[in-house]
């Protein structure tokens, strides 16, 4: 019996080890192995078990095949459809299959010195075997804690007041009995979690839920913000758990709130497992085995959460489908919503896609009758969907000579909820407190040094930041091109708009909340709490407050500038920034007071704004925006892959994209005119330098590929690889779906 194993190392490669007799019994597929490599006991995964030799290895002699050494843990850490799944990304990804394994599986989990935590835990002995009298303070500690139910050792001192001898001593007169308990370490114990019933859904949301139930096909809920697809996703796991079944749901990280935890935890009490990245260790490590021992049925998590070892998994719920966080931006490469589809396609399991603004690419699924739709096109509790008023920045500018952080119109809507006691959210995505430092004489910028880019103003540390490396360094006196001592600042931050706000609002109470307000652990938590107790008139911020928040008190969002993402160099910019005005706009108007968003920009006639600012739905913007796509042979139209190239030396990472480039566009070549898919022919770009040429003290340059399918590119990208392969100074990555062409 041979077994192969995916050793820890990032090899790319699998070994043939044999199984000793002894094992054969035990052994099975995605267990942890220990196994003997150059010299050195390591660990690594059984992936395939065979009877006999396997054919790539038949002439190889048998007796030089090493034995396995052990087996680390008996149960598996990967079920068969685990490891299939983990297989489908690696290939899909063009992944090191090691690497895959390991993003599937939380670090600690694997790590050696890792236990369940054991506590000393004091239970009564109801009929305790000797006679032995106690004393009068003996006896009515031994009824306290009989009172109580027993509790862990160091709670029963506290509470009682009393010391650990005096424990021990009721222990061996047979009272009590003490012994090591394993202690959850729960991430939901000091929350505050209250239960709640299902509601009653109204019809449109009925349907949505029998169509979840029957339907054979992914289902796209494309509902708008508010009209209770959550409610749909929590009856729906409801279904499931009475089968028997278990469920994931998938959010973004930046909306794992704690109240988005509360409405799951609430529901299904102590059922639920959380998974997100501020999870401790031990933490993390418990709840993966509550869901591995089946304790736990339903996990609440981030992308990697679609890897929770749910056993008989019912149903995957993908909310915010269309979210860029889902796609993981290092090796593997994978998108969790595309995860989620196949993995419940090889555990037969259902899956919803939510959102109100789905991906075009969900969007051109449901159309080709992959998916099967189903909307939600009203508010849920009758609320109307707030209005919207475009500022067109170039009139403003016409008006008053300059660019205003805040146009008039913006201005008096907010002075108008400040006097009704009302909340206005305003949103810039941008932090710092300028973009750029600049010298007005001869026209220096502030750039970091290691990358393309200029540096950003912050005014609080009187700093300049590089927003890609980290890099900072104080404020120059003087400029270093012309020794001129004035500098102008452009471009708006937040910081900067929080000053302006300060100047324009005396005594408002203002908020903001950024990467920078937020770096200390629960200041995130601290702002919102603030904010939706009322305690702030303005919450001013990056792309952070624009999702999932659910503000009833909140009539007006102001969005300071919809350029900054419609300006990207990407394909998908107007379909990015449709998503976030949407998501901004959904904000406004939760309760029962009607809300406005406020939209300042200098091209209102952009599709993305357009539609928005007219009110029509999700669906003639996708149908206009799928057009462009179409005709320009973009993603849905295509598959869409990159290649990126890095290296210190520019010379090196010049020459090594366009020697793959040239190799690339010679075998598209062939394989077109094998395939003579005309329709959607494999096309390879030039090696160009990418727009963020520089990062970090590397030099990046790419290729962009498009084909029908993204097999053909993946095996391109091997090919090449291969025959190829780069020296150690070039690194070269490869980002199959690619959502940032950065
Ligand atoms: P979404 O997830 O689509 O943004 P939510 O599920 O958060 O929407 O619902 C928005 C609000 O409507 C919540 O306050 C929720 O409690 C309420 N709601 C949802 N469904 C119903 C219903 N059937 N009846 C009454 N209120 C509902
Ligand atoms: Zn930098
Ligand atoms: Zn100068």
């Amino acid at each position: 019996m041979f077994v192969s194993v995916a050793i820890d190392l990032a090899l790319d490669k699998l070994f043939t080890y044999s199984v000793p007799e002894e094992y054969k019994e035990k052994l099975l597929v995605g267990q942890l192995l220990r196994v003997s490599f150059s010299h050195r006991i390591t660990r690594g995964f059984a992936l395939a078990l065979y009877k006999e030799m396997p054919p790539e290895l038949k002439n190889l002699d048998p007796s030089k095949i090493k034995p396995i050494i052990g087996i680390e843990d008996e149960s598996p850490f990967f079920s068969e459809a685990g490891l299939k799944l983990v297989k489908w990304i690696a290939s899909y990804t063009a992944s090191p299959i090691e690497t895959a394994l390991r993003t599937a599986l939380p670090a600690s989990v694997l790590k050696p010195s890792m236990k369940p935590k054991e506590m000393l835990f004091v239970e009564v002995v109801s009929k305790p075997k000797s006679q032995e009298k106690l004393t009068s303070r003996q006896q009515e500690l031994y009824d306290n804690i009989k009172r109580v139910g027993g509790g862990w050792l160091s709670q029963v001192t506290r509470e009682f007041k009393t010391a650990i001898s005096t424990l021990r001593n009721l222990e061996e007169k047979g009272y009590l009995s003490i012994q090591t308990h394993v202690s959850r370490r729960d991430p939901l114990a000091r929350r505050n979690i209250i239960p709640t019933k299902p509601l009653t859904l109204n019809s449109m949301q009925a349907k949505a839920l029998e169509t979840i139930s029957s339907s054979k096909k992914p289902v796209l809920l494309c509902g708008v913000t508010g009209s209770g697809k959550t409610e749909v996703y929590l009856q729906a796991i409801s279904r499931e758990i009475e089968e028997g079944r278990g469920a994931i749901v998938l959010v973004p990280e930046i909306s794992l709130t704690p109240q988005t935890v509360r409405r799951f935890a609430g529901r299904f009490g102590n059922k639920v497992a959380v998974l997100h990245s501020a999870l401790s260790d031990g933490e993390r490590y418990d709840e993966w085995h509550r869901i591995r021992t089946g304790e736990a049925r339903v996990v609440v998590g981030p992308r990697s959460a679609v890897f929770a070892p749910i056993r008989n998994l019912g149903l995957i719920v993908v909310d915010e489908e269309h979210d860029n966080s889902y796609k993981q931006d290092e090796t593997p490469r994978y998108n969790a919503r595309d995860v989620a589809v196949v993995r419940a396609m090889y555990e037969n399991a259902k899956v919803v896609l939510g959102s109100a603004t789905p991906s075009l690419e969900s969007w051109y699924n449901m159309q080709i009758g992959k998916y099967e739709l189903s909307s939600l096109p009203l508010r849920a509790a009758g609320q109307s969907m707030p209005s919207v008023h475009v500022v067109n920045l170039e009139e403003e500018i016409q008006k008053l000579g300059h660019v205003p952080i805040f146009s008039s119109v913006l201005i008096d809507a907010i002075y108008d909820r400040i006097s009704k006691g009302e909340q206005s959210i305003l949103f810039l995505n941008r932090r710092g407190f300028s973009r750029v430092m600049q010298c007005p004489a001869c026209g220096w910028q502030a750039e970091c040094p290691n990358c393309s880019v200029t540096y950003t103003y912050h005014k609080v540390d009187q700093c300049l930041r590089c927003h890609i490396c980290g890099k900072w360094e104080h404020i120059p006196k003087i400029c270093p091109s012309c020794q001129s001592t004035t500098f102008d600042f452009t471009g708006i931050g937040t910081q900067r708009a929080e000053d302006a706000l300060k100047a324009c609002f005396k005594g408002a109470r203002i908020l903001r909340m950024d990467a920078d307000s937020t770096s200390r652990k629960y200041s995130h938590e601290d702002i919102l709490d603030k904010f939706r107790t009322g305690k702030a008139d303005i919450l001013l911020g990056t792309q952070m407050i624009t999702k999932g928040l659910d503000f009833p008190n909140v009539t007006l969002v102001g969005v300071l500038n919809a350029d900054t993402s419609l300006n990207m160099p990407d394909p998908r910019a107007s379909e990015r920034t449709y998503q976030l005005l949407a998501q901004v706009s959904g904000r406004a108007g939760r309760a029962q007071k009607p809300g406005k968003v406020i939209i300042q920009t200098f091209s209102p006639d952009e599709p993305a704004i357009s539609y928005i600012s007219s009110n029509k739905d999700f669906k003639s913007f996708a149908e206009e925006e799928l057009r462009s796509r179409k005709s320009a042979y973009l993603p849905p139209y295509c598959k869409m892959a990159r290649i990126v190239f890095r290296s210190q030396s520019q010379e090196l990472v010049e020459s090594w994209s366009s020697l793959y480039a040239e190799s690339l566009k010679s075998y598209a070549k062939k394989a077109n005119e094998q395939t003579k898919n005309l329709e959607k022919p494999f096309l390879v770009g030039d090696a160009v330098e990418s727009p963020l040429s520089k990062a970090d003290k590397y030099f990046r340059y790419h290729i962009i590929m498009r084909a029908g399918s993204a097999l053909m590119m993946t095996n391109a990208y091997n090919w090449i690889k291969s025959l190829r392969p780069p020296p150690d100074d070039v690194r070269i990555s490869y980002d199959v779906d690619a959502l940032t062409l950065m």
